[in-house]
C-alpha cells in the first residue's frame, strides 16, 4: 500500500506527515478548507466537508486505502462505496456501533465492559423517576457530533436540565438526539491507545493521565500512576474492544477511575486521540506511524516509551486572533526536553487546538510533570 486516503484534513492528519515519509507512503486527504492543516502536507487535497460520499468517492480513487482522521462520516452512503470494493480501514462496521453515543454505550455494556449508567432521552416516559435513579448531577450529552466537550453538560437539577432541554431542543429537533448519564465523581480520567493489524495482532501504548478542563483536554501524564492491575484491566478492555470490532488501526479509547478504585469506559475514538500525542516524541513508534502500519497491512512497531515519562500540554486559543504566537512558543521551545508541534492553523478561536508541547522527563514524578505542565501553561496563556 503506497497511498493512503484520509478523510479529515485537520491536526491528526497533519501529524501522519513525518511517519508516512519515514514509511514512504503519500497521503491523500478529503478536507473542506485549504487552510486545514494537512493540506500542506498532503499529496493532494480532495476539497470537501468529511461527510460528502461523492468526495469519498473521488478520494478513493487516488489511493490504495482509506482511512479516518475524522468519523463525523456518513456511513450509509460509504456503506456503498464499501460495497464497490473501496477498502476502508478500520472498516465502516466497526465504526458503526460508535458514532452515537448512545449505540456506543450499548455496545460496551453487551460487550460486558464497564460504562456509566445511561439512558436516551427518547426512552423516557417519566423523566424524573429515571433522573432519580441516576441522580444529579446528570450528565446530558448530545449523542452524535460531540467532541472536546461540545454538547456535554453537567446539570445539577431537574429545573435546569428541563431549562436546557427547551433550549437545546428549539434548535435541534428534538429530545432523542440527547443521552443521559450518571455523574462520576472520578478520582481521574485515564485513556489508552491501542493498535490493531490486519493479522490481529494488538499493542497498547501505556495508560495515561488525562486532564480535562471544561471538558476539554488540557494535559496529558504518561504513563499514569495507577496499580498494575488497573493497567492489566485497562489492557483487557482494549483488547476485547479491538478484537469484537475486529479493528484495523488506533483506536483511542477514554476511562473514568472512580474514587472506589472502579475503573468505566467513557468514550471511544475509532482513531488517533489526542491523549497519544506524547507518543510522537517519548515512543519508539508514534500513534501516527503504528496507524500508518497497521492501515498499510505493515507489521506493527514498538509503542513502549522511550524515557522514563512525558507530560503533553495541549496549546489551546484563548482568544480571535491571527497570530502566531511566535515569542510564547520560543519560550516553551526554550524547556529542556521540551517539543513544540505547532499545528499552524491561521486561525485562532478561544479552545481552538493551535498545537501541543510533550516535555521527556528522566523519572516519574506526577507532582514534577504537574508544576511543568503549569509552567508552560503560564507561559502561554495570558495572565
Ligand atoms: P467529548 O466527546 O466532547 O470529548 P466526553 O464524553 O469525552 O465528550 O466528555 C468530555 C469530558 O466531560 C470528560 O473528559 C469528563 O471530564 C467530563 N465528563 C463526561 N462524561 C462524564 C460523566 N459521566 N461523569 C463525569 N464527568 C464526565
Amino acid at each position: 500500500m503506497k497511498r493512503v486516503g484520509v478523510i479529515g484534513g485537520g491536526q491528526l492528519a497533519w501529524m501522519m506527515a513525518d511517519a508516512a515519509q519515514r514509511l514512504g507512503i503519500e497521503l491523500v486527504v478529503q478536507t473542506p478548507s485549504e487552510h486545514d492543516p494537512a493540506v500542506s502536507i498532503a499529496k493532494e487535497t480532495v476539497f470537501a466537508p468529511v461527510d460528502d460520499a461523492t468526495a469519498t468517492e473521488i478520494l478513493a480513487q487516488k489511493c490504495d486505502v482509506i482511512t479516518f482522521e475524522n468519523e463525523f462520516v456518513n456511513l450509509d452512503a460509504l456503506s456503498v462505496l464499501a460495497h464497490q470494493g473501496i477498502c476502508f480501514r478500520p472498516r465502516l462496521e466497526a465504526l458503526a456501533p460508535l458514532l452515537d453515543k448512545y449505540h456506543q454505550r450499548c455496545y460496551l455494556r453487551d460487550l460486558g465492559l464497564p460504562v456509566p449508567q445511561f439512558l436516551a432521552l427518547d426512552e423516557v416516559e417519566n423523566l424524573k423517576s429515571k433522573i432519580e435513579y441516576l441522580g444529579f448531577p446528570v450528565v446530558l450529552k448530545s449523542r452524535r457530533h460531540g467532541y472536546d466537550g461540545q454538547g456535554t453538560f453537567i446539570i445539577q437539577d431537574f429545573a435546569t436540565l428541563e431549562q436546557k432541554l427547551s433550549d437545546e431542543t428549539t434548535t435541534s429537533l428534538n429530545q432523542s438526539l440527547f443521552l443521559l448519564e450518571e455523574f462520576i465523581p472520578f478520582e481521574r480520567e485515564l485513556a489508552i491507545i491501542a493498535a490493531r493489524s490486519v493479522e490481529g495482532e494488538i499493542v497498547t501504548y501505556p495508560v495515561v493521565e488525562t486532564q480535562q478542563e471544561q471538558q476539554v483536554c488540557r494535559r496529558v501524564i504518561a504513563p499514569a500512576e495507577i496499580t498494575p492491575n488497573q493497567v492489566a484491566e485497562i489492557q483487557a478492555i482494549a483488547h476485547t474492544l479491538l478484537n469484537s470490532l475486529e479493528v484495523v488501526g488506533i483506536f483511542g479509547i477514554e476511562l473514568f477511575l472512580g474514587t472506589n478504585g472502579k475503573i468505566l469506559v467513557n468514550e471511544i475514538a475509532p482513531r488517533t486521540h489526542n491523549s497519544g500525542h506524547f507518543s510522537i516524541d517519548a515512543c519508539e513508534t508514534s500513534q501516527f506511524e503504528q496507524h500508518l502500519r497497521a492501515v498499510c497491512g505493515l507489521p506493527l512497531g514498538n509503542p513502549a516509551l522511550q524515557c522514563a515519562s512525558a507530560v503533553m500540554v495541549n496549546l489551546l486559543g484563548y482568544e480571535n486572533s491571527h497570530s502566531d504566537y511566535q515569542s510564547q512558543r520560543q519560550q516553551i521551545a526554550e524547556i529542556p526536553q521540551a517539543h513544540v508541534h505547532w499545528y499552524g492553523k491561521t486561525e485562532s478561536r478561544p479552545g481552538r487546538k493551535l498545537g501541543h508541547v510533550t516535555v521527556l522527563l528522566d523519572n516519574q514524578n506526577r507532582e514534577q510533570a504537574i508544576a511543568i505542565a503549569h509552567n508552560i501553561e503560564s507561559i502561554w496563556y495570558p495572565r
